[in-house]
């Protein structure tokens, strides 16, 4: 009887949580409705790209079911058979796990419910109609060239310390990241003008499970007094600004951004405290994604579905999801640091610039 008392509480709690994580607007809905399944508000990328997307899906006339699960994955799924239940016509989806909708998708596929696959790929299942992402390999080839070009590595400079970090392993994202900022370092680690103390070099090695920022900032710990008591860190690659913030916690921990000068620390997304961070001389650079734009092209992929349009897309090869190559869109990412930061982040509107010094 306890143990059933227990179980209900924890069903409603579990409800409440899932209610008040997710809201519906729109008008009438006459162009459809619409589900986005979002993987969590811990990083404000994602609330942008939820709120972008309500906003672009409303002009159209499309009602529209915004849902965040906190970066748990049962709770995407069952927000997700929720929104089927609800009659959606097509979902956005960004996967916590790209390897757990599966099942899920079959449910919509047989409603005749639309998939579009958000910035991350959802994987092993053919029903995902259309990706629309940012050129990922390019995102890390940008973060691999920055630390190149800051270190002057091009120019025979070195050798110096390097320390690795990737992005969460059950995001195929991150592995794209990784493979593009190696295919720039590698070559220098193997002459050893990078010189990676921990030696841990392999993806599975340095990867971060759910991009925490709290996990990195433990490694880091871990890393700096393992091998770094007599020698200085002069880069570290980080895929994430989330991940950045905990890195630069520890390095300052030990004394680095007083008395020892920080490494190149790169980033990923623009987050307002990186952004505020490169400012104040800690993060070095991340690569900015116009979420604007990214909203702006799945709504144009949802509506064209939705009427039986063809979508444009500019990649039919890279994105193969294990059961099929799907159809995207790629956009540009653009590298920030302290030179470039008014053009492209205020001059474009994403930021005010009050928002950057207050
Ligand atoms: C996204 C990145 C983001 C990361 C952590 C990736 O899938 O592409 O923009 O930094 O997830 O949220």
């Amino acid at each position: 009887m306890k143990k059933f008392f227990t179980t209900l509480i924890l069903l409603v709690f579990v409800f409440a949580l899932a209610a008040c994580s997710g809201k519906e607007t729109g008008g009438k809905g006459d162009a459809g409705f619409v589900g986005i399944s979002m993987p969590t508000k811990s990083s404000e990328r994602w609330i942008n790209d939820g709120e972008n997307m309500v906003k672009e899906f409303e002009k159209l006339g499309y009602k529209t079911d915004l849902q965040y699960a906190e970066d748990v994955v049962e709770n995407q799924v069952s927000q997700i058979e929720n929104m089927i239940t609800k009659g959606v016509n097509v979902l956005v989806i960004a996967p916590i796990d790209g390897e757990a909708l599966t099942d899920v998708l079959e449910k919509a596929h047989k409603q005749g419910i639309k998939v579009i696959s958000y910035d991350r790929l959802i994987k092993n299942s053919k029903y995902v109609d259309y990706y629309a992402t940012f050129d990922n390999f390019k995102v890390g080839v940008l973060q691999g060239s920055y630390i190149e070009q800051k270190l002057g590595l091009k120019d025979g400079k070195g050798p110096f310390n390097i320390e690795l970090f990737a992005g969460s392993p059950d995001d195929n994202n991150a592995y794209f990241f990784f493979d593009g900022a190696m295919s720039v370092l590698k070559p220098y680690i193997d002459s050893g003008k990078l010189v990676v103390r921990s030696g841990q070099t392999e993806f599975d090695q340095v990867a971060t499970l759910r991009w925490d920022g709290a996990t990195a900032q433990a490694r880091m710990d871990n890393l700096l007094s393992a091998h770094y008591t007599n020698a200085k860190v002069d880069a570290v690659l980080s895929p994430y600004d989330g991940i950045s913030i905990g890195i630069i916690s520890s390095l300052k921990g030990v004394g680095y951004g007083s008395g020892k000068p920080m490494p190149v620390i790169t980033g990923q997304d623009a987050e307002l405290a990186s952004v505020k961070s490169i400012i104040a001389g800690e993060q070095t650079q991340t690569v900015f994604k116009d979420t604007r734009e990214l909203a702006k092209k799945a709504v144009e992929m949802a509506d064209a579905v939705l009427k039986g349009e063809k979508p444009k897309v500019n990649d039919t090869k890279t994105y193969n999801n294990g059961v099929k190559v799907v159809p995207s869109y790629l956009l540009e990412p653009v590298s920030v640091d302290i030179s470039n930061y008014e053009k492209v982040l205020v001059d474009s509107g994403y930021y005010t610039k009050d928002q950057l010094t207050k």
